[in-house]
């Protein structure tokens, strides 16, 4: 789908942390292109920038340098809530541990974003329950995420993101807490929706089996792209070369701030995750998308619900 517009476009983008007296450049100048319809892997070790990029791309987070452009919107020019309208309008979230309401049903964990749409009750069960349907769990809409399989969580997970019909689906390591049955029967499930409905599949995964079967690999090492299979687009950024990641500064901010992290990641259209500014492997307490805090971002603030 290379001639519509791009879901999202990073240009040269960067996110330097404040920590404890030092800046930790995170991304240095990251430039890539999201399109509708893209199955990309997102992989590289650990600590080279993937869960940052999984932040700004998500609209969690700003950049500290450069351009980054969502749903046709530059995120430098929105306001905290216009953020958070514009997460639960354009992106869901699947994250490794699922980050459901335990002790509420399938389909009210599935309804809970359409909330922050104004959607009327019955609607929103409507819709939830067409979405669990489409992941296999039609079946299951009155279960507890806590009388359920992880496989089964995933998928009401999925059922969440989608249910809002984003035009992305960022996904951080979605099978890595299902053993290989189950994780191979996620990937279907969201290979098959990335195919149906055209949602933008960007999937961090440590698993070169699962990034194998992407149509698009992109490489992070330090905080810079090193490999995108789609780069034709677009020529790799240079090396600014890296003398060293900690640099000292004057001020401190801490690496997670708590209770002001990403709060709902999707401002509505995502999980019950919350607060603890890592929002992909450990989003907090449910604010259930009411919250528009960002991560590293200091005081909450109000929020577009
Ligand atoms: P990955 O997801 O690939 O493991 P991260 O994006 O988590 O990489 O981290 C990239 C770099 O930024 C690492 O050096 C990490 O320690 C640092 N970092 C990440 N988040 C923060 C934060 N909130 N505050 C300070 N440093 C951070």
């Amino acid at each position: 789908m290379t001639g519509s517009p791009p879901a999202i476009e990073a240009v040269d983008v960067s996110r330097t942390y404040q920590l404890d007296g030092v800046s930790v450049e995170a991304l240095r100048g990251v430039s890539l292109t999201v399109r509708p319809g893209d199955y990309v892997a997102l992989v590289g070790p650990s600590g080279s920038g993937k869960s940052t990029l999984m932040h700004l791309l998500g609209g969690l987070d700003r950049p500290t340098g450069g351009r980054l452009v969502i749903g046709g919107r530059d995120v430098n020019a929105l306001s905290p809530p216009e953020m958070a309208t514009l997460r639960n309008e354009t992106i869901g979230f699947v994250f490794q541990a699922f980050h459901l309401l335990p002790r509420t049903s399938a389909v009210e964990n599935v309804a809970l974003p359409l909330v922050y749409r104004g959607v009327s009750a019955r609607q929103r069960r409507e819709r939830a329950a067409a979405m669990l349907g489409r992941v296999g769990l039609g079946h299951r809409l009155d279960h507890r995420p806590n009388q359920m399989s992880g496989g089964e969580q995933q998928r009401v997970a999925i059922a969440r993101a989608l249910v809002t019909e984003p035009t992305v689906l960022l996904a951080d390591e979605p099978t890595g807490n299902l053993d290989s049955v189950t994780g191979a029967a996620v990937l279907e499930l969201l290979e098959r929706l990335n195919a149906e409905s055209g949602v933008a599949l960007v999937m961090v995964t440590h698993d070169q089996e699962v990034a194998a079967r992407a149509q698009r690999r992109i490489t992070m090492r330090d905080g810079v792209v090193v490999a995108d299979s789609a780069a034709h687009d677009r020529p790799l950024p240079v090396d600014h070369g890296r003398p060293e990641t900690l640099v000292p500064a004057p001020s401190a901010e801490p690496r997670s701030v708590s209770g002001s992290g990403p709060g709902h990641p999707s401002g509505g259209s995502g999980g019950a995750a919350g607060a603890t500014g890592r929002l992909p492997r450990e989003p907090g307490p449910s604010h259930a998308g009411a919250d528009t805090r960002e991560p590293g971002r200091g005081e909450p603030e109000d929020g577009a619900t």
